[in-house]
């Protein structure tokens, strides 16, 4: 007898979402295809190749200048090392290799069929693929974004996140447009990497959506590190010259600046990747920026086609596609044994921006909290970190609280200072818990640490009536 179907499920897109989904249906039982257009050495997706790993790997490696500085405070002696950019470009494409390799691995070990080929779909149930046309029971697009550039002169002078990681020759001055996570990222890593760097912003302050506070403050910081930050500055030309790209700007100054720069990144936001795919032509439902509609179980406007992570274009972030993947895995094939079916709340999700210093939040802005929470109360501190009293640094710790009146609960956690990704996840699980102010107030702090402060900020600065 023919198989109706090829598949129980065909998983178009390699990266957090996709091989999540593709492996776990795989170990409940399903069978189980996917497609990669990068092939093996994509696998991962963003996140593993030119996103979220590539990135730290490239912020540890900037940390260790300012690191060799401050050593001496503390009487380490002698010159400091210089950056062989070389050597680091080289030690993360094996350490990424090695990653791809392990991926490769978990979806072969879970009997995963992997295609090194683009797919495009072809019906609710069919998707063309390496020459082959493929039946899937059902099909989850997990194809990722890609990054934006505004249409502008000089375009093929710029270059998006995804070249930097590879830059050859090193950009010794280098300009950034934007002022989201991955602006703010590059700009504080090449600056710690030694690079002279630039950054223009179109509004009044860095990273919007994010608590105003934490706002300025890493802006302050991230000014002290040597970023040449310009705040309401729209680039009106870009052009090739004698000493690299000349690049002019309006910052509302009387007269334009032109900077003269090796690399000009533009990291002016990402959109979901789905051109050439045939979403609309077998009937599912987009949005206005062409991001895939889907249900709570991820189920677009066509029953049998799924789509999960940025393509969906809700909260970009890796740990977010993997739960969503897990969602309709669950939805799909049933939850694992004895427990119940997944679904995913986006409330409490914590996020941090690795600039130099970090930032990690979760919860409310304070600004967002007098909307969706009534009335708050903010407590605030802001200090030299305990280090730093011998670093000879001038870097600021920032942490702060935005605290329910009616409830008491904690409903937002801000932090700007050293490794607030790592010192945030562990509060995110308190206040999903729906942890209080009198429950922060009754845990003993670690001491030294700078983490003992959000359980120690006892005097508000700040009541706000709700809005
Ligand atoms: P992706 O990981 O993008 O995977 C999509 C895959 O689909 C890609 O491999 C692509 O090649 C493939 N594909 C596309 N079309 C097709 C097709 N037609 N056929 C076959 N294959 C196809 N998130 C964090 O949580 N923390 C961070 O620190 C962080 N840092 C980041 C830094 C940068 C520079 C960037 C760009 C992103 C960062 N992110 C971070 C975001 C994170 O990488 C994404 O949210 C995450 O990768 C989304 O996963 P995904 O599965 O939706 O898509
Ligand atoms: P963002 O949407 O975060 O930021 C885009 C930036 O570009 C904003 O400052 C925006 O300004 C500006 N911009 C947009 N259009 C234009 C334009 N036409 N001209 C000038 N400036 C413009 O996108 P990113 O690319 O930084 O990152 C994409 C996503 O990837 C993030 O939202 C995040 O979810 C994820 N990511 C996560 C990381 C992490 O977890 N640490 C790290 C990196 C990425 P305005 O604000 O005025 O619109």
């Amino acid at each position: 007898m023919i198989a109706e179907f090829d598949c129980d499920l065909f998983v178009v897109g390699g990266g957090s979402g996709g091989v999540r989904a593709a492996r776990m249906a795989a170990q409940r039982g399903a069978k189980v295809m996917l497609a990669e257009q990068g092939g093996t050495a994509m696998l991962g997706g963003t996140c593993v190749n030119v996103g979220c790993i590539p990135k730290k790997l490239y912020s540890y490696a900037a940390h260790y200048a300012e690191a060799f500085e401050e050593s001496h405070g503390f009487g380490w002696e002698g010159a400091a090392p210089t950056l062989n950019w070389t050597t680091l470009k080289n030690n993360r494409r094996t350490e990424i290799s090695r990653l791809n390799g392990i991926y490769a691995n978990l979806l072969g070990g879970a009997g995963v069929e992997v295609i090194n080929a683009r797919a495009q779909l072809t019906g609710p149930q069919q998707v063309q693929v390496d020459g082959r046309s493929i039946r899937a029971r059902n099909i989850l697009v997990a194809t990722g974004g890609t990054p934006f550039v505004p249409e502008i002169d000089g375009a093929d002078l710029v270059v998006t996140s995804d070249a930097m990681f590879d830059l050859e020759p090193f950009p010794r001055r280098l300009l950034v447009v934007g002022a989201g996570y991955i602006a703010c990222e590059f700009a504080s890593i090449f600056n710690g990497l030694g690079a002279q760097v630039t950054q223009l912003y179109r509004g009044e302050q860095i990273l919007r959506g994010f608590d105003d506070e934490v706002r300025h403050f890493v802006a302050a910081e991230m000014r002290k590190t040597g970023v040449d930050l310009r705040l309401g500055a729209d680039v009106s030309a870009l052009r090739r010259g004698a000493g690299g790209i000349e690049v002019t700007f309006n910052d509302g100054t009387a007269n334009p600046t032109t900077v003269v720069v090796d690399t000009v990144l533009y990291a002016t936001g990402r959109v979901p990747n789905v051109r050439g795919l045939g979403l609309e032509e077998v009937g599912v439902t987009l949005g206005w920026d062409g991001a895939v509609a889907v249900n709570a179980s991820y189920q677009t406007s066509v029953p049998s086609i799924y789509a999960v992570g940025d393509v969906t274009d809700r909260i970009q972030l890796t740990p977010v596609a993997l739960a969503e993947a897990m969602v309709v895995v669950d939805h799909l094939f049933g939850p694992p044994e004895g427990k119940p079916a997944r679904s995913m709340d986006y409330a409490f999700i914590p996020t941090a921006v690795f600039t130099h210093p970090n930032i990690g939040t979760v919860g409310y802005s304070e600004h967002d909290a007098a909307t969706h929470c009534g009335a708050v109360t903010v407590y605030r501190s802001e200090f030299k970190a305990l280090k730093h009293t011998l670093s000879g640094s001038s870097e600021r710790t920032l942490m702060k609280l935005v605290v329910q009146n009616d409830t008491d609960r904690v409903v937002g956690l801000h932090m700007v200072g050293p490794d607030a990704g790592e010192i945030v996840q562990g509060f995110a699980v308190a206040m999903r818990a729906g942890a209080t102010k009198a429950i922060f107030d009754s845990t003993i702090g670690i001491h030294p640490t700078a983490a003992e402060e959000f359980v120690t900020m006892r005097e508000p600065v700040k009541k706000s009536a709700g809005k």
